[in-house]
């Protein structure tokens, strides 16, 4: 079995829709090492999208696992439930940031979650419209690809959008919008299209992820906190990306003074089975009837004993302050080759969920063939990198937070040629 094979096989077999990063074929993985069928062993610093913040493997979750193997796979909770799934809850309802009484709902991707999360806040608010930002990215169902702000890929070609979803920009100064233009923004949106007593919620990615890890400046956190309170709106925090560890806290939020009224998750949740939930405020969790919310795989208990050992991982292994040293680290490295290399735009990051922007070299324009390039030369090296952006001109770095201090600097001194040699190509 070769990569090219198996390339050529899933060419015939499957839509191209189905996006690659890599045409390298998993066999095996390990912490932050994947081998694939080639016996070719690779650093992996995209986690699977940012799930296996607990490394690939982790034998707390695989021995959670297997327990759960060993005493049933699936009942379907809405048909006879399981306390794990109870337990579950009742953890999350204190560790989501907050200071109420919450209520939790499991589902199975990031996409239902927020799928639920906009259900539930129509069902308390009676209200329909939704507000969210440019750049986010919320899933691939009707509702998250409409709340999603960037078109190529995600809605081309998929015909008329779920309505009464508004996008405003997303304040990056680097880019030129400021929280200036966003209030005006808002504004306007409120005075020419919808009545904010029409708005059910808004929906916010603390740290923005596809879109190119942009943190919210707090001051924006704070005036939506005030704008949804003077209007009735819920405060919707998409945690699906930032959540369980990677910016250096449980949940992004918590480095916010204020607090979201639903908050959605999935991906670290699991650390690698599918799972999803929805935390909120109690009263408005259970604004919608018996029979409104659920599904038949919501909360496999697969998936809840792997969350159960997650989030005791997280705690034993003290992986927050993990993340924030080996995010510092990270940025350290990356700053030391600003001054040899004039395509980086900027390096940033909230914990260890970090980022380099690429553009020409001193200028504001964005260079993805750049980012395109370094992705390839780091692969070459043996590194799996991701890129993302509005311009596809960002790499983010996600390894498991579990990763071990030897490799991770062998990856650092493969990022740093990869960018190096980037750099001394386009001279
Ligand atoms: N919200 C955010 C912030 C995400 O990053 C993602 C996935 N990249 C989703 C929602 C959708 O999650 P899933 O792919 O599990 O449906």
């Amino acid at each position: 079995m070769t990569n090219a094979n198996l390339t050529a096989r899933k060419n015939e077999a499957i839509s191209r829709g189905v996006g690659m990063a890599t045409q390298i074929y998993a066999q095996k993985a390990e912490n932050s090492e994947i081998w694939d069928v080639e016996g070719r062993r690779y650093i992996d610093f995209a986690a699977g999208i940012a799930v296996v913040n607990t490394g690939h493997r982790h034998p707390r979750i695989i021995e959670a696992v297997k327990a759960q193997l060993d005493s049933f796979t699936h009942t379907c909770h809405q048909v006879v439930p399981y306390e794990n799934y109870v337990a579950l809850a009742e953890r999350l309802n204190r560790a989501v940031p907050g200071d109420f009484p919450k209520k939790t709902i499991f589902a199975t991707t990031g996409a239902e979650a927020v799928e639920n999360a906009v259900k539930i806040a129509r069902a308390a608010t009676g209200r329909s419209a939704v507000i969210a930002f440019t750049g986010g990215f919320h899933g691939r169902t009707f509702m998250g690809m409409a709340l999603t702000g960037k078109v190529a890929p995600y809605k081309v070609g998929f015909g008329q959008m779920v309505g009464d979803v508004f996008h405003v920009p997303f304040p990056v100064e680097l880019h030129g919008m400021t929280l200036d233009h966003f209030h005006r923004i808002l504004e306007k949106l409120f005075s020419s299209d919808v009545d904010p007593g029409r708005v059910a919620a808004i929906i916010i990615e603390p740290v923005q992820g596809e879109g190119g890890f942009y943190e919210a400046p707090q001051p924006l956190m704070r005036a939506l906190r005030q704008i949804c309170d003077s209007h009735g709106i819920l405060l919707i925090a998409d945690e699906v990306q930032t959540g369980f560890a990677r910016t250096g806290k449980l949940f992004a939020m918590a480095h916010y003074d204020v607090a979201a009224d639903l908050t959605t998750m999935a991906k670290g949740l699991a650390g690698g089975f599918p799972l999803s939930a929805v935390t909120g405020r109690a009263d408005i969790m259970d604004a919608p009837g018996p029979g409104g919310l659920g599904g038949t795989y919501a909360g496999n208990p697969i998936g809840v004993a792997a969350a159960h050992a997650v989030l005791d991982i997280i705690e034993d292994e003290g992986l927050c302050d993990r993340a924030n040293r080996l995010g510092a680290r990270l940025k350290q490295r990356l700053d030391s080759l600003r001054a040899g290399v004039p395509q980086i735009a900027d390096i940033r990051g909230l914990g260890y969920m970090v980022a380099v922007e690429f553009n020409a070299p001193n200028s504001s324009l964005p260079n993805p063939a750049f980012t395109n390039a370094v992705k390839a030369k780091a692969l070459e090296k043996g590194l799996i990198l991701l890129t993302c952006g509005v311009y596809s001109n960002v790499i983010r770095f996600l390894s498991p937070i579990t990763i071990q201090d030897a490799v991770f600097e062998e990856a650092l001194d493969i990022v740093e040629a990869s960018i190096r040699g980037c750099a001394e190509d386009a001279k």
